[in-house]
């Protein structure tokens, strides 16, 4: 006998994460031999550190094997309030620190710790893609602020301070920003403070980039920039991007010792601590040396100027400057409502399918983060991938005429 399996009413518009999902699609065509040029993924294409890969490796031979306590090794979190301390100038104690399943565990818990059905959290726009579904998968509702890329998606405080309700319990902050590379001036971070404190919503600022900035400015965020805030700012971070660590999935909150207190116990109850061994080895990244994080902020400097060359040659598309993280977000609309007859693009899906068929390009749909005019490139790969991935586009545009 078939039967009907009955889903939960909150899954029911659930979607699959897109960056993840093109980027594994682009890997099996890889795989199958298809000469993809992979510029969909948001990982370093970098090998994790020699010396954090030993630290794992020792982890291992000494049998540090077992459960850990749910919130992370003590000296992890050492490790992570010492950061903090030395990047920020913000102090945390233990109780305020927690280390989860990558920086997507840390959202995930802070969502479940905060939103009651209809609770609204504000995002901007273009966001990254899990956002909205871990507020929603919450019980929550995602509001969202739109940025004018024509400002450099600068955050519009008017416009956030219109949106502000009496369900208003947070507001996501991405500085730099996936998928736009936009790093928030002071003034708009301030302005965002005084929002926040005085109609009292948390600000999660998800800091994942920090260490990838090519302004010449070491992190900041918005609780360094207004210390008093502090109290109101949830900070996650992680591993994977700055150490080349996706995979090892390590992620980690800064926050009220009330929502760190929370969010282990939710912890506890769904995924307990983090990997042992990959926490060893995230100790050995924070607390180890350090050049390699800035020969990988070099190298990401280069190719981000490499492809805004390219990308710039190339008629019909504008693009705002990254200034942080590892990927471009260009206006490809011109090229709408272009294309053989019954084949127009009709917008950035269209395009991503075009792309990928004709090109052999991979890359994420602006739709994904909230914009339709859009395509995120990822240019965490070489400098050859690249050039060949951007004579593609110009090739494939040109063909649509
Ligand atoms: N935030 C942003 C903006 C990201 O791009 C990512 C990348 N996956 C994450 C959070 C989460 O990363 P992770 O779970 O690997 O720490
Ligand atoms: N954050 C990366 C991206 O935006 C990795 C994929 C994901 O976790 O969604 O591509």
């Amino acid at each position: 006998m078939s039967w009907t399996l009955s889903l939960a009413e909150r899954v029911q518009s659930l979607k699959p994460s897109p960056t993840l999902a093109i980027n594994t699609k682009a890997k099996v065509l890889k795989a199958e031999g298809v000469d993809i040029v992979n510029l969909s993924a948001g990982e370093p294409d970098f090998d994790t550190p020699d010396h954090i890969k030993e630290a794992a490796i020792e982890a291992i031979q000494d049998g540090f094997t077992k459960y850990t306590p749910v919130g992370g090794i003590p000296e992890l979190k050492e490790a992570i309030a010492n950061r903090l301390g030395h990047d920020y100038g913000l102090t945390y104690r233990p109780e305020e620190v927690m280390v989860s399943t990558g920086g997507k565990q840390v959202l995930y818990n802070i969502a479940q710790a905060i939103l009651d059905p209809g609770d609204e959290v504000i995002i901007p726009v273009p966001y990254w893609v899990s956002y909205p579904a871990i507020v929603e998968l919450a019980g929550g509702k995602a509001r969202f602020l739109k940025s004018d890329p024509a400002r450099d998606f600068a955050l519009d405080i008017a416009a956030l301070s219109a949106m502000i309700t009496p369900k208003t319990r947070a507001m996501i902050i991405n500085s730099p920003s996936n998928p736009s590379g936009a790093i928030y001036s002071r003034d708009d971070l301030k302005a965002v403070a005084k929002l926040a404190l005085e109609n009292n919503f948390l600000v999660i600022t998800d800091d994942i980039y920090d260490q990838i900035r090519f302004d010449g400015q070491g992190p900041e965020d918005i609780a360094s920039i207004v210390p008093e805030a502090q109290d109101h700012v949830a900070v996650v971070n992680g591993v994977s991007k700055t150490y080349a660590m996706t995979g090892w999935r390590i992620g980690y909150l800064a926050g009220p010792e009330e929502l760190v207190r929370v969010a282990t116990k939710i912890q506890s109850q769904s995924t307990s601590n983090p990997n042992s061994i990959a926490q060893k080895a995230a100790l050995a990244a924070l607390a180890g040396p350090q050049d390699c994080v800035r020969r990988m902020r070099e190298a990401f400097l280069e190719r981000r100027d490499r492809i805004m060359e390219m990308l710039r040659a190339i008629p019909g598309i504008s693009c705002t400057e990254p200034k942080g993280a590892f990927y471009v977000f260009p206006d490809l609309s011109s090229y709408y409502g272009k294309g053989p007859a019954g084949h127009k693009i009709e917008g950035s899906l269209d395009m991503a399918n075009y792309l990928l068929e004709e090109a052999r390009i991979a890359a994420v749909p602006g739709i994904a983060f909230g914009d339709d005019r859009f395509m995120r490139f990822s240019y965490a790969t070489d400098l050859k991938i690249i050039k060949n991935g951007m004579d593609r586009l110009e090739a494939a545009l040109g063909r649509l005429g």
